[in-house]
């Protein structure tokens, strides 16, 4: 006999809003005009998924995605029209040149010699190969810094043999609109660009989008923004919530004054209290960090997080939730408590919260997949 789970009654689930997904990237889309955006999906979607990501933006216009690595992109290459652009961030390793020329992927090229491979490929293949330039203007990560931009715009014959499409930068704190940087990244990237024969520019990611003209560019990358992180901190959120995760009450124990509760006795309750065990943990990506400080959403109300966060579970008191029983499904990310919320209880950020999903147990809910 084998047993096969209920799927009507996982312990958890991790829900993403496609439409959402869509409606942001329109509304960033609108933003960038009139520029364009692309679609950053690295990390299988920030640990959403890539392949329904990136099936459910076809079918807006998206007609570049963004991911970090070769493998993320051959991944992605039978979804996407060959047509449509999938760039690849982080630099090609050495020897992923003619693996990635062979299925039509654009490399940003960060150093000379990612410039020299790329075009020695070219060469060799015949033909002009596809590639983004990318400048470092204080990142000080990735990118061409300074000396080697002059070094390229002394001989850019090189740059005969490949194709660029855009040369990029990034911004080092857009989220924050009034930091000075902002301007002299973009001042230092205009300058830099202007050494080299004219190509279409890139540079906003997602909060740079919000900075308006400043990072105005052909076509901004946003990430985060697609999945409900605020490209605003401290102003309301602009775009749609994208993600909920929510796991069931296991079980219910009522305590008495005095007692304590989790791993290490971290909490001690101050009064008799109700405490539902609920079937999520770090594990899940619900981060250790959240112990006594994370906020779950139950029947209307907040509950608080009590003791530590274990690897399979959390615990949660609802003493004032009478409708608290087993079985009853505690929303930990979703709508009521938004990932950036989460993140700052967590002392993180949401990008990391959100990532954490990826390697997480949840089953995952898909809803407006074409
Ligand atoms: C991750 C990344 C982005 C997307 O950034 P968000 O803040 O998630 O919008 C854009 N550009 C580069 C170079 C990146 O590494």
């Amino acid at each position: 006999m084998t047993l096969t789970p209920v799927e009507a009654a996982p312990a958890s689930r991790l829900i993403v809003d496609l439409d959402a997904v869509a409606a942001n990237w329109r509304h960033l889309n609108a933003l960038a005009a009139p520029g364009r955006a692309a679609a950053v999906v690295k990390a299988n979607a920030y640990g959403l998924g890539a392949v329904p990501v990136v099936r459910r933006l076809l079918r807006e216009s998206v007609r570049h995605f963004f991911v970090a690595r070769l493998e993320e992109a051959l991944a992605l290459r039978p979804e996407v029209p060959p047509e449509v652009m999938i760039a690849v961030l982080n630099s090609l390793c050495p020897g992923e040149e003619t693996v990635a020329a062979e299925a039509g992927l654009v490399p940003v090229l960060n150093d000379l010699g990612a410039i020299e491979r790329w075009c020695a490929v070219a060469r060799a293949r015949g033909e002009r190969l596809p590639a983004i330039l990318q400048l470092d203007t204080g990142m000080n990560r990735l990118g061409l810094g300074y000396r080697e931009i002059e070094h390229v715009a002394q001989d850019a014959t090189p740059l005969e043999a490949i194709d660029l499409r855009f040369v990029m930068t990034h911004l080092v704190s857009a989220e924050s609109a009034d930091d000075p940087r902002n301007a002299e990244q973009v001042r230092l990237f205009h300058a830099r660009r202007g050494l080299l024969p004219p190509i279409p520019t890139s540079i906003a990611n997602s909060s740079g989008i919000f900075l308006g003209s400043l990072a105005a560019s052909d076509l901004a990358r946003p990430g985060a923004a697609l999945y409900g992180l605020n490209p605003t901190p401290g102003r309301p959120n602009p775009m749609r919530p994208v993600v909920t995760v929510e796991a069931r009450i296991l079980q219910l124990r009522d305590i008495e004054a005095g007692e304590t509760v989790g791993y290490n006795a971290t909490w001690r309750a101050e009064r008799a209290s109700r405490i539902a065990t609920v079937a999520a943990g770090y594990a899940d990506g619900y981060q250790r960090d959240l112990s006594n400080r994370g906020v779950g959403w139950l029947a209307g109300r907040r509950v608080q997080i009590v003791g530590r966060v274990s690897m399979d579970l959390v615990t949660v008191d609802v003493t004032d939730v009478p409708e608290a029983a087993p079985g009853a499904v505690v929303q930990l990310i979703g709508p009521d408590i938004p990932p950036d919320e989460v993140a700052a209880a967590a002392g993180t950020n949401g990008y990391e919260i959100l990532t954490a999903l990826g390697a997480a147990r949840h089953q995952r809910v898909y809803l407006g997949a074409a």
